[in-house]
């Protein structure tokens, strides 16, 4: 049976900050860095244009791991990139987010906030696999994909669902290829078949699907980078009129 309207554009709600997401309207800002805590240069990530800050050592260069992963994945996209990519490691996200978010992009004050890795160990599983060290680093690689898809040169911005697309496949790129089976393996399906399926709606039903499918869909692609590009100039998915 179809969902009631009502039911739908719930699910619109909260597919905007679901897993990790976006931090859009519906959910509060992040506070700014609090001064009492201390200057935290935090560590900059080898290599690449990275900034990893609070947590412990162990946290901080998984964080750059995930970040490098996806930096390499995107580098033949040559994405605009800002200066420096600060990525803040926390014990709890903004208010206003799924209870199951694990990391979020925050679009306006351009902050990647994930979760310190124990907090993260708290889930057991995710992705329907238990924790380990490459899902941390994917949900990284997951908001740094959001972080670089926002510099968009249009400067429109994309739906949730163009967004969500880019940052599942830049996601399940990064993990490895044995633990991306076991993980497709708990999210099955045959993969988007029209880009009309890449929607909102569909992204809420089930956020951790619509990724799953999204690699599939673009896996399945004959030039895999040329569907991002095509994708980021809002040819797949209809860019979001200007305000
Ligand atoms: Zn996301």
């Amino acid at each position: 049976m179809l969902p009631s309207l009502a039911r739908a554009a719930f699910l619109l709600l909260i597919a905007a900050c679901g897993l990790p997401l976006r931090v859009d309207a519906q959910a509060q800002q992040p506070a700014a860095p609090s001064a009492s805590a201390g200057p935290d240069a935090g560590l900059s990530c080898p290599g690449i244009a990275v900034r990893v800050s609070g947590s412990g050592q162990a946290d901080r260069a998984l964080a750059c791991e995930g970040a490098a992963l996806a930096l390499h994945f995107m580098a033949p996209l040559g994405l605009h990139a800002p200066d420096i990519l600060p990525v803040e490691l926390v014990d709890q996200l903004p208010a206003g987010l799924r209870s199951d978010a694990v990391g979020c992009y925050a679009t306006s004050s351009r902050r990647i906030l994930v979760l310190r890795y124990a907090e993260f160990q708290r889930r057991r599983e995710w992705l329907g696999v238990p924790v380990q060290p490459a899902l941390y680093r994917a949900v990284v690689a997951h908001e740094v994909a959001h972080a670089m898809a926002a510099c968009r040169p249009s400067g429109r911005a994309l739906p949730t669902a163009g967004h969500e697309y880019f940052a599942y496949v830049v996601m399940f790129a990064s993990l490895p290829p044995a633990l991306r089976e076991q993980v497709l393996r708990r999210l099955p399906g045959c993969g988007f078949d029209d880009p009309a399926q890449i929607n909102d709606m569909v992204y809420g039903f089930d956020p951790m699907r619509f990724g799953a499918e999204a690699w599939r869909h673009w896996s399945r692609q004959r030039d895999g980078m040329d569907t991002l590009r095509r994708l980021l100039d809002g040819q797949i998915v209809e860019e979001l009129p200007c305000p």
